[in-house]
């Protein structure tokens, strides 16, 4: 389905940017993997992803902080592919903590990593998107961009940032063939969520408790969201059959925002 198209997504080298990698390459198209980790788990991952698919693999290292780095990111996507058709804006980072100790550092950083490097792909993507009359953003938001929790107040506003932007370039690039949608999770298993319940855990006596706890406070499934299912919603949103879908934010949350 994804042959000669070619995707690039911020933070893949773990949980859920790398699902939706998964499934793009499944579906033969080319892959940009970005993000940190070991020498080690990113050859893995550049070898899994490599091995599901027709599409070619390759690694970028940009620090989604840095302006100078994404703008690099997206130039050598382009010399190399042709053009970025596929962006899915994942990267992303959580802390937590009551807003009048919120580390001011923090707060910046959680701004510019998912919100801000959002901005710098999507305006950096765009004009080959233009040119070639097809294209599909995919921001990875949060239910943090529908609703509120204590404790959150950067990432929240991230999020709702993130929401806003998306409305804002559907409109700006509804007659164009591209189209540009929010996913909105609940609680997904990745190393993000671990680190809340490894703090819960320290209070709860078990990884168990914690989990119990974290999932029957929101999420009624009582359940985790897969990062399948999110690659899943990531492919639907790149066929035909999503064309007419722009500016929309969807929530995969076990009926967390229904409440
Ligand atoms: P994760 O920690 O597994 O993945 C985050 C990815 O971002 C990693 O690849 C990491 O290396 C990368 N990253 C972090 N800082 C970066 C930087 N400065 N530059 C480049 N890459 C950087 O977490 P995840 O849960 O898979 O999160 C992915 C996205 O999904 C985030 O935007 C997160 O807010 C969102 N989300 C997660 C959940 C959840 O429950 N896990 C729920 C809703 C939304």
């Amino acid at each position: 389905m994804l042959k000669n198209k070619t995707a690039l997504i911020t933070g893949s080298t773990s949980g859920i940017g790398l699902g939706i990698a998964t499934e793009l390459a499944k579906q033969n198209a080319n892959v940009i993997l970005n993000g940190f980790g070991s020498e080690a788990d990113i050859k893995t991952a550049i070898s899994t992803i490599d091995s599901l698919g027709t599409g070619r693999v390759v690694y970028s290292s940009a620090n989604m902080l840095k302006v100078n780095e994404i703008e690099q990111m997206i130039a050598d996507a382009q010399q190399q592919f042709g053009s970025v058709d596929i962006l899915v804006n994942n990267a992303g980072i959580q802390h937590v903590m009551p807003i009048e100790n919120f580390p001011t550092q923090k707060w910046d950083d959680i701004i510019a990593i998912n919100l801000t490097s959002a901005f710098h792909t999507t305006r950096l993507c765009l004009t080959k998107m233009r040119a070639n009359n097809w294209g599909r953003i995919i921001n990875i938001a949060s239910v943090h961009g529908l609703v509120a929790s204590v404790n959150k107040s950067a990432y929240v506003a991230a999020k709702h940032g993130i929401i806003g932007l998306t409305k804002t370039v559907a409109l700006e690039t509804a007659e164009q063939g591209i189209t540009v949608n929010s996913i909105c999770p609940g609680f997904t298993l990745t190393p993000l969520i671990q680190a809340q319940i490894d703090d819960r855990a320290k209070t709860l006596g078990s990884q168990e408790a914690a989990i119990e706890v974290l999932l029957n406070e929101k999420q009624p499934s009582k359940t985790f969201v897969q990062t399948e299912h999110l690659g899943q919603l990531a492919l639907f949103l790149c066929s035909d059959a999503a064309s007419q879908m722009t500016g929309v934010s969807l929530p995969v949350d076990g009926g967390w925002t229904a409440q």
